[in-house]
């Protein structure tokens, strides 16, 4: 077993001083048991704790760091930025960069606007669909997670779904009461909410791949139905591309699947490791954003230089260098064979999910396409695998209904000491 003494004492100061010790509920390992592991650096594909234990790191801070942690050219980037101060609560030439190089790479944004997080992103894209359309319902998927604003906190994925419970205290019912739940991949169930809710609904909300309930594809046809569906009911269709967005290819999950939302929203990559969030796509839509509309969003950090050149760093690798997709996909798919390869070896009750440089390996046998199918998931024994592969190094997010997400400093071999451990894993239990 590995030495983790100085994690242990650090989760102890944290649980006096912060709610379960930690400032986002996942990183308490509450889904998993055990000690979560304090990280004192990263380098490429490792991360080391303050036990100065070693591991592959599966999470990539939940998927901004594409590239791998520390990667030189954007710390370079933000190093030299740095010196020239760290806000000003003004314009900046970066903004304006930023702004081009999203527009330039994803056909859907006409015009976006920086945000902080992508919970801030989604808040102010909803509002904004509200604002250009008059209507105030929403319709959401369960097992969707699209951060932590009230309206969203309904059937939500990600911790909301680990913890249980789903509803958090705190949400007056009025702020769901416009909140439509329906099933992903069951087109029936969107069409009958726009039936019962006629001329009601401002926009469709939806992860054009789920990730927050572990891995889900969109099946044939959904996220197109789901366009025109938007289409003859003159709502809005929101694609929450915070994961997808940058990952699944340049133009994210719009480009990868041909499909225009009316508007998408980003975080995570964007920042390359900062606070940073977006939401963006039509020029009509946008045009009601104040101070061109009515619609009212600001923040005194948006569009913050640092972060900024963090954030241009990384997509300009990302725009220059479209190899990165191709090595990237590629792992992910070696990565997913190979562990298809060893449920079917060893009988395992489990199912694999992926695309590109996603997946997660379920603990049922039944095909994961919805939140109930997500959730038949043995999470009890996710817990026992999870916490086999980080004791021999393996850093997977700490719960069943999470991504894996590859970069591109990781490899083959990483990968191959990943499964032969995971073989393991089936061997033993
Ligand atoms: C992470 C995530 C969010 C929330 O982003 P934060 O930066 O954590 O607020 C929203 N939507 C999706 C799809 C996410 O994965």
């Amino acid at each position: 077993m590995m030495d983790i003494s100085e994690s242990k004492r650090l989760a102890e100061r944290s649980a006096r001083v912060m709610p379960g010790g930690v400032n986002s509920p996942v990183r308490a390992f509450n889904a998993v048991g055990g000690t979560p592991r304090y990280i004192k650096k990263a380098e490429g594909r490792y991360l080391y704790d303050e036990d100065n234990n070693k591991y592959i790191d599966y999470i990539g801070s939940w998927g901004p760091m594409i590239l791998g942690h520390n990667d030189k050219r954007v710390v370079s980037a933000v190093k030299k930025r740095i010196e020239s101060g760290m806000s000003f609560g003004a314009s900046t030439r970066l903004e304006t960069d930023m702004a081009e190089l999203i527009c330039s790479l994803v056909p859907c944004v006409e015009m976006i606007r920086m945000v902080n997080s992508g919970t801030e992103a989604v808040m102010s894209a909803v509002r904004t669909a509200r604002g250009f359309t008059g209507r105030d319902k929403v319709i959401k998927f369960e097992g969707c997670y699209h951060g932590h604003a009230d309206t969203m906190l309904i059937k939500a994925g990600s911790g909301a779904m680990t913890s249980g419970v789903p509803n958090s205290l705190g949400v007056p019912s009025g702020c769901v009461s416009d909140t439509l739940l329906a099933v992903y991949n069951d087109v029936k169930s969107v069409e009958d909410l726009f039936k019962v809710y006629k001329d009601q609904i401002a926009c469709v909300i939806v992860e054009p791949v789920a990730a927050n309930m572990g891995v889900v594809l969109p099946e044939d046809n959904f996220l197109q139905s789901l366009r025109r569906l938007c289409d003859e009911n003159g709502a809005l269709l929101i694609f929450d591309e915070v994961i997808t967005g940058f990952r699944l290819g340049i133009a994210g999950a719009s480009g990868y699947f041909g499909i225009k939302p009316d508007l998408v929203t980003y975080g995570k990559i964007i920042g390359g490791g900062m606070p940073v969030g977006a939401y963006g796509g039509r020029r009509d839509v946008m045009s009601v954003v104040s101070p061109l509309g009515g619609v009212y969003q600001a923040g005194t950090l948006s569009g913050n230089p640092v972060a900024m050149q963090a954030g241009i760093a990384q997509l300009e690798i990302l725009r220059d260098n479209p190899d990165i997709y191709d090595n990237i996909n590629a792992l992910g798919e070696y990565f997913r064979r190979g562990i298809e390869d060893i449920i079917e070896r060893y009988s395992a009750p489990c199912t694999v999910n992926g695309i590109g440089s996603l997946l997660t390996l379920f603990f049922t046998s039944e095909k994961v396409r919805d939140y109930n199918t997500a959730a038949l998931s043995d999470t009890a024994i996710f817990a026992d695998y999870f916490n086999f592969m980080l004791d021999r190094g393996n850093y997977f997010g700490a719960s069943q209904f999470e991504a894996v997400f590859v970069s591109s400093a990781h490899t083959r071999e990483d990968i191959d000491k990943t499964l032969s451990d995971m073989e393991d894993y089936f061997k033993v239990r």
